[in-house]
């Protein structure tokens, strides 16, 4: 089954995207929780963190190094910011298709709450 984020890679949903390169692309969350909040996707599809391989590594060093380049792009790289994974239903998982949210633009109070 085409997962949501196919679709949005894909450009049959639209987004507003902010990074896009042959493996991995990058939106702004339709629901942000700070004032910077980017979903970052490979475009192999992986349903979540648990499923990732050693073949998928090099990919995972690239998604951290999307990420550093969108704080400085957002200009969150100062004052910090969060990037998380969320796997499974007890970490809210909604999406089985791997992303990592880009967080910051505020404080974002302690971790799990
Ligand atoms: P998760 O709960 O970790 O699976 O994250 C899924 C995220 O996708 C949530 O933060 C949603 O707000 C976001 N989301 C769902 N649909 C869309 C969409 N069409 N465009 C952008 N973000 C979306």
């Amino acid at each position: 089954m085409t997962t949501l984020f196919e679709r949005i890679i894909q450009g049959e949903i639209p987004c507003e995207k902010v990074f896009e390169n042959e493996n991995i692309f990058a939106f702004k969350d339709i629901a942000p929780k700070a004032p910077v909040h980017i979903l970052i996707v490979p475009k192999k599809v992986i349903p979540d963190l648990q499923s990732v391989n050693l073949e998928d590594l090099a990919l995972m060093g690239e998604i951290v190094q999307v990420a550093q380049r969108l704080a400085r792009e957002f200009d969150i790289e100062e004052d910090g910011y969060r990037l998380i994974c969320n796997n499974g239903p007890f970490a809210g998982q909604t999406i089985y298709h791997l992303h990592f949210h880009l967080l910051g633009g505020a404080p974002l109070g302690r971790m799990a709450g």
